[in-house]
């Protein structure tokens, strides 16, 4: 007889619900703990997921195994080719292994949901059980409701009701610990697995040597790594989040969406961490920076709660389906011209060129040139949501949704279409010395002042041209009076 814990987005033996709730079922029934991990080429694929995300999670496993190995415990990985063979493959294993429980996390994505729906069935029928929790979110979605008992839309009033919750459920942010150790009768019986290897990624979201060299320098893998950056965020940033937090070129962020998006680190462990750092137990007081940041970590939780209750996002659809019907420019040159930061908007530039390079790019900065792509490009947003996801070491389907639709003005926001970002005054009030620009655009190193905001309108466009830096492929106002004509028609159109 034996437990598996099923491996998904939630790579880490800290503070992990379904891992806990194996071990303590392995435990009682004085069975080993086994834990499987599927790569599948296939979801690779049809999540979009970034080859700097794919190879993060390739490392994070090798760390993970590592360490469940210390515990006697061992990490089976295996590739299984198509996405609708994991359920068969999945109870296959527990058969060869004898193992009677299978248990995992949540994850809430549509497709993810049928397929946990149909496991549960298939085991059932060979007389399995298969245990699921709830442990991505800090308050598991379902939990909220608004007086009339409906989800809430709107973030604020949501938030308000996210914190009094956890204040009356304090039990919500208490970590469970790591799996116990196998007993060493429980490890003798699936030694062999400790001898399996971890495949490599696929072949298709393989990263070249180079780049592979840059991004390991760049985002170190695993649990560890994971605490030591929210410890050092907490230690040096957190108390200067809220006046720092927009400025891109400050790096006064946490950068801990590649753990939470990969599962390295528990959104409890993170919000707790920097709970016990203030003054007092309440979420929404003491130091201003420890609140703004716990606010923003629970836009995560938003997000998801919203997929939970809105399925239909996760198809392609606008949050507001009178949005359904905008007429967008689908104008390629446009595009790939976003896509290579060459727009000739010097913020936009450095921003796309800054997610190429790094898998990564700062919130402000997703704001402005997500807006950009739908407002002044009149491009399809889905578009944009889609090379985020094909490019960040982050992708997050929920978070990344919920921000497209934000910025695109169709998703869970009441922020009006009229309400347009201008990319030129958001550049000059949140990178105002352009030193974010700088640094991610080298042909505009040498201009100085005002003129890096624009070049070919401030008197450095010889000098921007010369260093072969693009003219701007868009004119703000006249963008700006199209995007609205083209809203108004949508909506009318509906
Ligand atoms: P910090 O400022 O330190 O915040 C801490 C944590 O809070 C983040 O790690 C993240 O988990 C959460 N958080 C902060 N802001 C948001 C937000 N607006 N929405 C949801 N969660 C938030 N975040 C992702 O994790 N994955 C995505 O794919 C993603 N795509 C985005 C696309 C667009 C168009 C926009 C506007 C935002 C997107 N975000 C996404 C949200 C946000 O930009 C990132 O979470 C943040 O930049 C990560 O950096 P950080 O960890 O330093 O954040």
């Amino acid at each position: 007889d034996a437990v598996v814990h099923w491996f998904k987005m939630d790579l880490r033996t800290t503070d992990n619900r379904g891992l806990w709730e194996a071990s303590e079922k392995a435990r009682a029934a004085d069975v080993p703990l086994i834990c499987i991990y599927v790569v599948s080429p296939e979801d690779f694929e049809a999540h979009l997921t970034a080859p700097i995300r794919v190879d993060f999670t390739m490392r994070t496993l090798h760390a993970l195994k590592k360490d469940l190995a210390a515990l006697d415990i061992p990490l089976y990985v295996e590739t299984v080719e198509r996405r609708k063979d994991i359920p068969e493959r999945i109870v296959e294993f527990m058969e060869e292994w004898g193992a009677s429980h299978l248990y995992a996390n949540i994850e809430y994505e549509v497709d993810e949901l049928r397929r946990e729906a149909k496991m549960v069935k298939m085991l059932a029928e060979k007389g399995l059980a298969m245990e699921v929790f709830h442990d991505t979110c800090v308050v598991p979605p379902g939990e909220l409701h608004t007086g009339a008992g409906k989800q809430y839309a709107v973030y604020s009033p949501w938030y308000r009701s996210w914190v009094a919750h956890v204040h009356a459920n304090q039990e919500l942010l208490s970590p469970f610990d790591p799996p116990a150790k196998n007993s060493s009768a429980a490890r003798e019986k699936v030694a062999a697995l400790f001898d399996c290897d971890i495949p490599d990624a696929p072949e298709s979201k393989r990263l070249s040597e180079k780049d592979a060299k840059r991004f390991r320098a760049t985002w170190p893998a695993g649990e560890r790594e994971a605490m030591d950056r929210l410890e050092k965020f907490c230690e040096e940033k957190i108390a200067q989040y809220s006046k720092r937090r927009n400025f891109p070129a400050e790096g006064a962020t946490s950068s801990i969406s590649v753990h939470l998006a990969a599962g390295t680190l528990s959104a409890r462990m993170a919000i707790r961490t920097a709970r016990d750092r203030n003054k007092t137990k309440k979420l929404d007081a003491g130091i201003e920076g420890i609140q703004t940041w716990i606010s923003e970590v629970a836009w995560r939780d938003f997000y998801k709660h919203v997929l939970v209750h809105w399925p239909y996002v996760c198809m392609n659809k606008p949050f507001k389906p009178e949005y359904s019907n905008i007429e967008w420019s689908y104008n390629s040159a446009h595009f790939e011209a976003w896509c290579n930061g060459r727009t000739g908007f010097p913020i936009v530039d450095a921003a796309m060129r800054q997610v190429k390079s790094m898998g990564y790019m700062h919130n402000r900065c997703r704001m402005i040139v997500a807006s950009f792509l739908c407002k002044d490009l009149l491009l399809d947003w889905r578009m944009g949501e889609r090379f985020f996801m094909e490019n960040l070491i982050d992708g997050d389907f929920a978070s990344n949704n919920g921000g497209w639709g934000f910025s695109a003005s169709v998703g869970v926001d009441p922020q009006p279409y009229f309400r347009i970002f201008n990319p030129l005054l958001q550049s000059e009030k949140f990178d105002s010395e352009g030193d974010y620009i700088r640094k991610w655009v080298p042909e505009l190193r040498e201009i100085s002042g005002k003129a890096i905001h624009d070049p070919y309108h401030r008197g450095a466009g010889s000098l921007a041209k010369k260093a072969g830096y693009p003219e701007p492929i868009a004119d703000h106002k006249n963008s700006r009076d199209r995007a609205l004509k083209a809203y108004k028609a949508g909506i009318e159109r509906d």
